[in-house]
């Protein structure tokens, strides 16, 4: 199997990397990943997109095609601008790609989420009712938010009927 790599925002240099060499992992659904994604699509390997489903850009709303570092778009996002973020129109057109799976991030993407049960079951909850909505089905594939896997929040999802996970196993393209 090949090695898996972390994506977050994208940006064009990337694309000059041999991208096919690994399984593609694109989290917290930011934008840059959908403005290049006509050029990602085309990468010869499985590729995976983790949604948070509480952060979702409204339907109605104009996106941000600036480049931004995930962590200064969680910020944003947290505050109530989700301009830096995919809508659920876009998703569901990744998801009807081949190669391409939507994976679930969490609902709220929260740091505490990992080692609280109420938080977990509350997320879940928000997740599984917003991506049963907007994607017509639940994923099977999931990514813990900050890759904080814990063998409970595991556990917990395992039973929910996801089988493939995603954490700090993967290699930052970052550090390629
Ligand atoms: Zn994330």
């Amino acid at each position: 199997m090949k090695p898996v790599l972390m994506i977050h925002e994208f940006k064009e240099d990337f694309l000059n990397l041999p991208l096919e060499d690994y399984i593609l992992t694109f989290d917290d659904g930011l934008f840059t990943q959908y403005i290049f994604f006509n050029e990602i699509k085309k990468i010869k390997t499985k590729k995976y997109f983790f949604i948070s489903s509480g952060i979702i850009c409204p339907e109605d709303v104009n996106q941000n095609d600036e480049y931004i570092p995930c962590a200064k778009a969680h910020r944003k996002a947290f505050l109530g601008d989700f301009t830096n973020y995919m809508k659920w129109s876009q998703i569901n057109e990744i998801n009807n790609t081949e190669n391409c799976v939507i994976g679930c991030h969490s609902h709220f993407h929260m740091r505490k989420t990992a080692g609280c049960v109420e938080c977990i079951i509350l997320d879940n909850q928000k997740m599984f009712s917003e991506f049963n909505k907007n994607l017509k089905y639940m994923p099977d594939s999931f990514c813990f938010p900050y890759n904080y896997d814990t063998p409970l929040y595991k556990e917990i999802l395992y039973k929910k009927g996801f089988i493939n996970f995603f954490g700090k196993d993967r290699i930052d393209i970052f550090n390629l």
